[in-house]
């Protein structure tokens, strides 16, 4: 079953070392090894696991867990100097207990097209969030990393995590309002 996951062919898969962030959810650990497979990334990735994968490694937005952030940054400098990532995987997935148990940035998403699409959209908040603060750092050390977000479900399919077609925002960034109250840039 799991190699006929029909995953994302959209985009073009990281050609050298990568570090994967995922979330820690054991029902998806299969997947996710497969998933990397699929981009030819077989035993080349670091993997750093947070609860909630880019909301964790933002540290939820809560002072309590600011220091997951750090944790985070400390992982990307020693993935960058043992293995010279060049590119970073961003594994977000449907149904994240850490999203509304941990973190309580949302009750529940149910699996109507609406509930689904509220869902992919929140995932898509934190990972550009995430993903800029990343870039920032990266430019910052004149490091220069190609950062990619991933939506899994529960059969373990993946696709990329952008923008809808036909919303209205620029340059990639989402059309999300960037300032929310659990997560601030810093
Ligand atoms: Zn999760």
């Amino acid at each position: 079953m799991l190699e006929n996951a029909a995953h994302d062919m959209s985009y073009p898969p990281a050609r050298g070392p990568v570090l994967l962030l995922s979330c820690m959810d054991p029902r998806l650990l299969d997947n996710t090894a497969m998933f990397m497979n699929h981009d030819n990334l077989e035993n080349r990735y670091d993997q750093v696991i947070f609860a909630g994968a880019s909301l964790g490694a933002l540290g939820g937005g809560l002072p309590e867990y600011k220091h997951w952030k750090m944790t985070f940054f400390d992982h990307l400098a020693g993935a960058i100097e043992l293995h010279r990532i060049e590119d970073v995987y961003i594994l977000e997935h449907r149904h994240c207990g850490a999203y509304h148990k941990i973190f309580k940035v949302a009750a529940e998403f149910d699996d109507t097209p609406e509930g689904m699409a509220a869902e992919a959209e929140l995932h898509l908040k934190y990972a550009q969030i995430l993903t800029g603060e990343i870039e920032d750092w990266a430019s910052a050390r004149g490091v220069k990393l190609c950062v990619k977000s991933f939506l899994m479900d529960m059969r373990g399919t993946v696709s990329i995590l952008q923008m809808p077609s036909g919303s209205n925002g620029s340059n990639g960034a989402p059309k999300l309002k960037k300032k929310s109250k659990k997560v601030k840039r810093t």
